[in-house]
C-alpha cells in the first residue's frame, strides 16, 4: 500500500508523485530514535525554509524532543512573525558558527529542508559533511544530491518543502511505526501546521504559481484544523514599511526594462538600496510584478549585496529561468522561479556591467 499525494493525476504524474509507505517507514523509524535534531535550510532563507524548519521543530518538540534551527544567513525581519514563545533556539550561523556547527555535530539526526544539495546551506556544509548522523532531506528542486543522505524526499510537482513536509507527517499516524513505546505518531498540532501553511504561502505565491490538488488539500486540512489564514496573509501582505513601497515605485518607473526579447531587468546598486533603507527581504516578489505586462516572458532582478549581485528570475510557462540561472548566473532552482549570484570584480564591476551582461545572455538565449 502506497501513500499517493497525487491519486488524481495522469499515470505518468502520480508515479512521480508519491511517497512510498516504505519511505514513510523509515521516516517514521529515524524520527522515533532521534532525540537532538539539528534541522538545516538554505542561505538566504526564505517563507519556506522558515516555515518548513519551524514545523518540523514544532513537531518534534511536541514528541519531547529537542531541536536547534540552523540558519546559514539570518532571516529576513519580515518573516520574524512567524516565531513564537517556546520555539526551539535558532542559531544564526554568520554570526554563531561555533554554535551552529555544535548543534550538527552533537545531533543523533540532520535533517535538511528546502535546499537540494548542502552546499546552499554555505557554512554549515562542512560539519554537516563531517557529522555522522542519519541525515534525511525533504526537498522539492530537481536534482538532490541522494548520496549525501540516508533518506531523501524530494517531489517536483508541488508547491513547496512545506506542502512535502505536511504530507510526510499526516502519513506518519497510521504509518505502523511506533512514536515511543506503544504509541503512534500524533497528527501535526495548530502551531505546526501554521507554520507550513505560511511556506506554502510564500512559495505558491498565495496559490498564485506552482499550485497542484494536493496544495488545495493541504490548505483544506490545515483550515479545517483551526490555522487563521487571514492572519497569516495580513503578516505575509499588510505589514511592510512604507520604504519597500517607495523603493519598488522606482525600481518600476526608474530601473526596468525590457528587451527586444521580452525580458524584463532590473539591477539595483547597494547605493540605491541604501538611499531607500531597504533592508533583507524588502525587496521579496519585486521580480514577479513585470511578468504582469503581456509582452514580458522572463523577469531579471538583480540587487547588489557585498562582493555580489544576487539574482532572482521567473519566467512564464515555456521559458526556463533554472536553465538561464545554471547557464549564466552559477545558481539555478525550479523552472519558473529561480536564482543565483554574479561576482562583483574586473568582469562586471558594476551595476551597469550587470545590465550589460544581462542583456547579452539574455539575447543570446532567446535570439538563438
Ligand atoms: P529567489 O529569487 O526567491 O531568491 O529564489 C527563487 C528560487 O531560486 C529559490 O527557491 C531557489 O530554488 C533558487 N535559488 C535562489 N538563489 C539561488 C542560488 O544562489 N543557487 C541556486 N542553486 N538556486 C538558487
Ligand atoms: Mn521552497
Amino acid at each position: 500500500m502506497q501513500y499517493i499525494i497525487c491519486n488524481f493525476a495522469a499515470p505518468d504524474r502520480a508515479e512521480m508523485n508519491f511517497i512510498s509507505n516504505g519511505d514513510i517507514r523509515r521516516a517514521a523509524s529515524m524520527l522515533a530514535a532521534a532525540e537532538n535534531v539539528a534541522i538545516i535550510c538554505h542561505v538566504h532563507p526564505d517563507g519556506d525554509a522558515m516555515g518548513s524548519s519551524l514545523g518540523l521543530a514544532r513537531y518534534l518538540t511536541a514528541l519531547g524532543k529537542r531541536c536547534g534551527i540552523c540558519l546559514p544567513s539570518p532571516a529576513p525581519r519580515t518573516l520574524d512573525f512567524i516565531f513564537r514563545e517556546g520555539d526551539c533556539t535558532t542559531i544564526d550561523a554568520s554570526l554563531h558558527k561555533e554554535q551552529a556547527d555544535g548543534c550538527i555535530l552533537g545531533a543523533d539526526l540532520a535533517v535538511c529542508l528546502d535546499l537540494p544539495c548542502i552546499r546552499r546551506a554555505d557554512g554549515l556544509e562542512e560539519a554537516f559533511r563531517q557529522a555522522r548522523c542519519p541525515k534525511l532531506l525533504i526537498d522539492h528542486h530537481l536534482n538532490p544530491a541522494r548520496e549525501d543522505f540516508d533518506l531523501v524526499f524530494s517531489v517536483q510537482d508541488i508547491s513547496s518543502t512545506c506542502e512535502l513536509l505536511y504530507h510526510i507527517l499526516q502519513a506518519l499516524p497510521s504509518c505502523g511505526v511506533e512514536c515511543s513505546d506503544g504509541k503512534a505518531f500524533p497528527e501535526p498540532a495548530t502551531d505546526c501546521l501554521e507554520a507550513l501553511m505560511t511556506g506554502m504561502t510564500t512559495d505558491s505565491n498565495n496559490f498564485a504559481n506552482s499550485t497542484y490538488p494536493s496544495t488545495f488539500e493541504m490548505a483544506s486540512g490545515c483550515l479545517s484544523r483551526g490555522v487563521d489564514r487571514d492572519s497569516i496573509i495580513s503578516h505575509l501582505q499588510q505589514e511592510y514599511r512604507e520604504a519597500r513601497f517607495r523603493l519598488m515605485g522606482y525600481f518600476l518607473s526608474e530601473k526596468m526594462r525590457i528587451s527586444d526579447y521580452g525580458v524584463a531587468y532590473a539591477v539595483l546598486s547597494a547605493g540605491e538600496l541604501e538611499r531607500f533603507g531597504t533592508e533583507e527581504g524588502e525587496t521579496e516578489g519585486f521580480v514577479n510584478i513585470p511578468l504582469g505586462i503581456g509582452a514580458v516572458k522572463m523577469s531579471i532582478f538583480l540587487r547588489e549585496e557585498g562582493s555580489v549581485f544576487r539574482v532572482s528570475i521567473r519566467s512564464k510557462k515555456g521559458v526556463s529561468a533554472s536553465r538561464l540561472a545554471g547557464e549564466s548566473f552559477n545558481g539555478g532552482g525550479h523552472e519558473q522561479a529561480a536564482g543565483g549570484r554574479l561576482d562583483i570584480g574586473p568582469e562586471i564591476p558594476d551595476a551597469a556591467a550587470a545590465e550589460r551582461y544581462i542583456l547579452e545572455v539574455t539575447d543570446r538565449y532567446f535570439g538563438k
